[in-house]
């Protein structure tokens, strides 16, 4: 008997060093330690011997069970090595292929434009500051000069929302219809000189080529002792050259806004057609860009700032109108569409 296991042992290990791929090593495997191989026959015989040849006969078939399952196991390693070898040696590497590009994100238009108009006066050496995008009717209208019987308080051009939540009194609440608010807590908040400029979201009840109910603005506000409308038009110049290029001219034209008196509207040379006339400026020659003049008396009063004492400068613009300007769009929705091919372009 152990002859026989010695003997399975060799034809074992002479089968397993000639095997050639997984499946010869899985057809050996079951010849030998199978439930019905050739280990299991020898195996079977072992209950017509006396009980103490069957003690040493099971030990020694252990052992060789051992060897047998130890060369399978490196028959199975090694044949898995060729196969790989094999799958490597039939593909080809073309080292010269372009690589696969990675789609790279980008900034909004609107981002890169508010981000500039920011960038621009933050070297003029104005403050940035913010506020809430939900108002209180005071703050948006009311200590902006802006009477209860004002067209602009009609609910046409007003969210109002549920103010429930604020203190007795203290309503109506609403979407900020423009960032002139700001100027208020800002001017609450500190004494003069106050410098800055306060960029935001802005909501109206608008929805057509040119108008979106929700839309971005840039407000500045400069108060001191002194403060003059020439110190205005030298910003707001600055501020055109800078953004628009250094050949760009400005115009002033009287306007009316309740916070601001005197008001102007500030038109720069059609950036298109550069003032000769084309559709864009409408063969004007001219742009609409902001809307500035000097803080009206009663605004101070509603801030806590005496009107004999300070003066100063405020303006708005839109940034969509000025990021379609820039990047000669001419349907704004196209800027809230996310659209990635159009967003791409810039
Ligand atoms: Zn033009």
């Amino acid at each position: 008997m152990e002859q026989k296991l010695n003997a399975l042992l060799a034809a074992a290990k002479a089968e397993l060093e000639r095997a050639q791929g997984p499946d010869q090593v899985e057809a050996a495997r079951v010849r030998y330690l199978g439930k019905k191989g050739e280990l299991s026959a020898v195996l079977g015989g072992m209950g017509k011997l006396p009980p103490e040849e069957r003690r040493a006969v099971g030990e020694i078939a252990n052992r060789v069970k051992g060897e047998v399952e130890a060369l399978l196991a490196d028959a199975t390693a090694r044949a898995q090595d060729a196969a790989l070898d094999a799958e490597l040696k039939g593909q080809k590497l073309d080292v010269t292929l372009p690589g696969r590009g990675r789609p790279q994100g980008r900034r909004h238009p609107v981002s890169q434009t508010l981000d500039d108009i920011v960038a621009t006066f933050a070297r003029l050496g104005f403050d940035v500051a913010h506020g809430p995008e939900v108002e209180v009717d005071w703050y948006n209208f009311e200590a902006l000069n802006v009477p209860a019987d004002h067209p602009a308080r009609d609910m046409q051009d007003t969210f109002y929302v549920d103010g429930s939540w604020l203190p007795k009194g203290a309503g109506p609440a609403l979407l900020r219809t423009h960032t002139s608010p700001v100027q208020i807590r800002l001017m609450q908040k500190q004494p003069p000189p106050v410098r800055a400029v306060m960029p935001g979201r802005v909501y109206r009840k608008d929805s057509d080529v040119t108008h979106t109910p929700m839309f971005h603005q840039v407000e500045g506000l400069y108060v001191d002792k002194k403060v003059t409308f020439a110190e205005l038009k030298g910003t707001l110049d600055a501020f055109a050259r800078a953004f628009f290029g250094a050949g760009v001219k400005t115009r002033f034209r009287p306007s009316f806004f309740p916070f601001t008196e005197p008001s102007a509207e500030v038109d720069v040379s059609c950036v298109m057609c550069a003032g000769k006339g084309c559709r864009v400026c409408k063969q004007t020659g001219w742009l609409e860009v902001l809307g500035s003049g000097m803080v009206h008396p009663n605004v101070f009063r509603h801030a806590g700032y005496a009107p004999g004492e300070v003066t100063g400068f405020a303006f708005g613009m839109g940034v969509e109108r000025l990021a379609m300007l820039r990047y000669q769009i001419d349907d704004l929705r196209t800027m809230f569409e996310n659209d990635a091919r159009f967003l791409a372009q810039f």
